[in-house]
């Protein structure tokens, strides 16, 4: 039989078009199978715009608590200082902070804020509010609130009364830093040889008190630990007992995140585990 040419043409086109719809519906249903096989996590780090504001990550709870914490962080931090580094140390000594999930407050895009500058540029777009009964204790609002609530359970004082014991300019930190401190500090934490100065003291830039997130606190008893915890604020930094943080979950939450608990001369601080 002899096809008319038109025809045939039309034939070869039709088969070409149904091939190519055949491939294409090949390769996407690959790519969507390969996405389904990686852990949910994986899943969900590529592509942080999947998760909403008022959704909160968990990380997978089968994974070990240190990929639970990196898990949890690689969704606030831009990029995860690598182990050998300042940041790192850094990371290690106070990042328990990147934890938080309010969709409030905002955090630093990295664990160490440069210079002054930078530290201004990130404070400006922090909304914060004065702690009630305080003249001059400023917080992150949500933050703020949370310690007003512990406040309203049981009369908590700040450490000195003065501003210094909330947020803090880039400038305060570097004043209190160079107070403890000699010409080489800095370079020993950097290296990696002095540690114990990062429970005293933060290197300039790269203090929690910065971020308005965190208070140091005056003695306390059982019941005002209590209601500060229960309000998400807990200690996070071993031996600076003064020092706390709003990390914005219950207590039984933070083991999820990788947090460990800590005790030292009968206090319990939450700490990072890496
Ligand atoms: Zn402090």
């Amino acid at each position: 039989m002899k096809l008319n040419p038109e025809l045939k043409k039309q034939l070869i086109q039709v088969t070409l078009i149904s091939f190519i719809v055949f491939l294409f519906t090949v390769s996407i249903s690959i790519f969507i199978k390969s996405r389904q096989s990686l852990p949910n996590s994986l899943v969900t780090r590529r592509d942080n715009t999947r998760i909403s504001s008022t959704e909160k990550f968990i990380p997978n709870q089968e994974l070990n608590e240190q990929q639970r914490f990196l898990d949890t962080i690689n969704y606030q931090l831009k990029n995860i200082p690598s182990t050998d580094t300042y940041e790192y140390i850094l990371l290690r000594a106070y990042g328990t902070i990147f934890i938080n999930q309010n969709s409030e407050i905002k955090l630093p895009p990295k664990v160490i804020l440069d210079n002054e500058q930078e530290t201004e540029t990130f404070q400006q777009n922090l909304q914060l509010t004065l702690v009630e009964g305080t003249r001059e204790c400023y917080l992150q609002t949500a933050a703020a609130e949370a310690f007003n609530q512990a406040r309203s359970i049981i009369d908590i004082p700040l450490k000195s009364g003065y501003s210094g014991d909330c947020t803090r300019s880039y400038a305060t930190t570097l004043r209190f830093w160079q107070k403890y401190t000699n010409n080489s500090t800095l370079e020993q934490v950097k290296q990696g040889k002095e540690t114990n100065i990062l429970s005293l003291v933060a290197p300039p830039g790269t203090s929690q008190h910065l971020w308005g997130l965190a208070l140091d606190l005056g003695v306390l008893n059982p019941a005002q630990k209590r209601a500060l915890n229960e309000n998400g604020w807990f200690q996070t930094v071993v031996k600076d007992t003064p020092h706390w943080t709003y990390l914005g979950w219950d207590e039984e939450s933070l083991p999820k995140f990788g947090l460990r608990d800590k005790t030292v001369q009968g206090i319990t601080y939450w700490v990072t585990p890496i």
